[in-house]
């Protein structure tokens, strides 16, 4: 039987779908790419499909994760970004040869220039975080108001008002906890 991992979490935006790959950074994390082949599951759903991944790869890949999670989380407090993060964004942009190529039906699709080269997808996840964190896109950076998550999510709400990484779960915990924390201090609210 194959095991079971960790479900993901897709978001809209690329680099913080990303970085979702790993979630409860300040409670007990969940680490959603696991091995080699569940980053390859990942970028399959992410419209980055390759062919395989090794090791190395992997490690790399959570490598830029954690320096796209650094940098975002730095650009959303308006804090100076941790130029080694920078260093390692900027160095997964610039190694891999992706194209934007557009569909006879008007889509974007991602050519790599090779079905192997998991670093030609991760330079697209790179050139993706980068323009959030240049604030080349609409919407703001922001940091997940669970205590436990913290992530860092790219709010394109109209009002810019969005607290939750995700909704479903995050955004959820905590009408599920504020519930429970008011039932235990007024036992009778029924009345
Ligand atoms: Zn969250």
């Amino acid at each position: 039987m194959r095991p079971a991992f960790p479900d993901f979490r897709l978001g809209k935006v690329l680099a913080t779908s990303f970085t979702g790959t790993l979630s409860e950074r300040h409670g007990d994390a969940v680490e959603r790419i696991p091995t080699p082949q569940r980053l390859v599951d990942w970028l399959a759903v992410s419209g980055l499909a390759v062919d395989s991944c090794t090791p190395a790869q992997l490690d790399l890949a959570r490598e830029l994760r954690e320096s796209i999670h650094a940098a975002a989380t730095a650009a959303a407090i308006q804090d100076t970004l941790p130029a080694s993060a920078v260093q390692v964004i900027n160095d997964c942009s610039a190694q891999g040869r992706a194209a934007a190529v557009l569909t006879p039906e008007g889509k974007r699709r991602w050519r790599l220039s090779s079905a192997s080269c998991v670093e030609d997808a991760l330079s697209v996840i790179a050139a993706d975080a980068i323009s959030i964190i240049a604030g080349e896109r609409d919407g703001k950076l922001a940091l997940c108001a669970s205590p436990t998550c913290q992530a860092a999510f790219f709010d394109t709400s109209q009002s810019r008002t969005r607290k939750w990484c995700d909704m479903n779960t995050c955004g959820n915990r905590q009408k599920k906890a504020r519930f429970n924390a008011n039932q235990r201090k007024n036992p009778r609210s029924a009345d």
